[in-house]
């Protein structure tokens, strides 16, 4: 139809027929796009992975991460495939409160270990993440020369869900990393708290990084932290702080006394050193050689993977409980009404926990 317009009414304003537009994307291309981003095959993942292909070790990863179903499903046959071939390395938790050098010291230590050759992994675990969008590890240039090196494979801390959901996905990306040759691990937190639990159920050593100079070194460290910590070290012992370091190693070495014996058979040892100017950094890795030595030697390191092994399996089926009951349809309908209830004193905590779980559970008999 003609378009109003052209009406002589509106004399000098023409308007076209529009015309037929060319395809914007070369179809070729469009095709070779899509064949890009079709998901691998669980064969071609645990391939990929058994190759030390990082592109797809990286994939596997996010699917690791995903809070999809089919990616989750693909994910755990996957993880399933490559167990056999994992657990070949040396697991290290890292841990320190925001400050105390972490970023600085993996990137050191990650540095000494790469020199005996081999590959690194470093992954995280990061509760406030959520909050923050990936505090922690966020930014690969955290660790500037790791991040280049052609060995080493740093991946920010899984964000989504609660710290046992991130825990497990960080638990399930080392089985990962292990099938593709990564024999050395390490397992960054920041130290608040539970996170540190987390990380020290799935790592052969516990390395807990503290400074000095603050005036009150132990009563800002919680004395559960301190009695997982299989090495405490002291960092940014260099210029005028050495002293202060120094002393603040015999403190902790006192209140070590306090604890009772761990279960290694290790004594927790408490050493000084300088992330930034590099010194004592081989001191602490020939403590790590030593401990993975010592309780190799005396059962211990098989003993606590096979632990580590039970408290994971415990800990997946709390999570998929957990999931299976707030995703229930009939309970996120009564969720918000109880908590009110619970609020105004209506109703006790308890008698409304019963509530809900008699009917999820009613709802699971249907
Ligand atoms: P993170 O938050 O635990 O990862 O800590 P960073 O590695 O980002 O370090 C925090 C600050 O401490 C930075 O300004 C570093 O330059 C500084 N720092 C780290 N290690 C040392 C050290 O060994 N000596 C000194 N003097 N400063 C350090």
């Amino acid at each position: 139809m003609e378009h109003p317009e052209n009406n002589q009414e509106y004399k000098g304003l023409a308007v076209n027929r529009g015309i037929e537009q060319p395809a914007s994307v070369n179809p070729y291309l469009k095709a070779q796009r899509k064949a890009k981003r079709r998901t691998l095959s669980v064969a071609e993942f645990v391939e990929g992975i058994l190759q030390g292909n990082v592109t797809i070790l990286s994939q596997a990863v996010t699917l690791v991460e995903s809070v999809k179903p089919e990616h989750q499903s693909i994910a755990q046959e996957v993880i399933e495939k490559c167990l056999p071939y994992s657990g070949n390395s040396v697991r290290v938790g890292i841990s320190g409160v925001p400050g105390a050098g972490k970023s600085t010291s993996i990137d050191v230590f990650g540095l000494h270990e790469l020199q005996k050759g081999g590959k690194l992994a470093v992954l995280a675990i990061d509760p406030s993440s959520e909050r923050s969008k990936g505090s922690i590890l966020g930014d690969k240039t955290r660790m500037e020369q790791l991040s280049v090196h052609p060995d080493s494979f740093i991946r920010p801390s899984p964000s989504a869900g609660s710290l046992g959901g991130v825990a497990r996905k960080t638990r399930e990306t080392i089985i990962l990393c292990e099938a593709a040759g990564f024999d050395k691990i390490f397992v960054e937190t920041v130290g608040v708290g539970q996170s540190e639990t987390a990380v020290h159920s799935m790592v052969d050593f516990f390395l807990l990084i503290q400074l000095a100079g603050t005036g009150d070194e132990l009563q800002g460290i919680k004395r559960g932290i301190m009695e997982m910590a299989d090495g405490i070290v002291i960092n940014k012992a260099d210029g005028s702080n050495v002293d202060k370091a120094q002393l603040a190693a015999t403190q902790f070495r006192n209140a070590l006394h306090l604890f009772p014996a761990p279960d290694s058979g290790w004594t927790p040892r408490v050493l000084t050193y300088s992330g930034f100017y590099n010194l004592g950094v081989k001191e602490i890795w020939d403590m790590i050689d030593e401990y993975i030595a010592f309780v190799k030697e005396n059962g211990y390191f098989d003993y606590r993977r096979n632990e580590q092994s039970k408290y994971w399996m415990y800990e997946a089926i709390n999570e998929h409980l957990r999931d299976s009951f707030y995703n229930n349809e009939v309970v996120k309908s009564m969720l918000a009404d109880k908590e009110r209830q619970v609020l105004e004193a209506n109703l006790t905590s308890f008698v409304a926990a019963r509530n809900l779980l008699d009917a999820y559970f009613a709802e699971l008999k249907k």
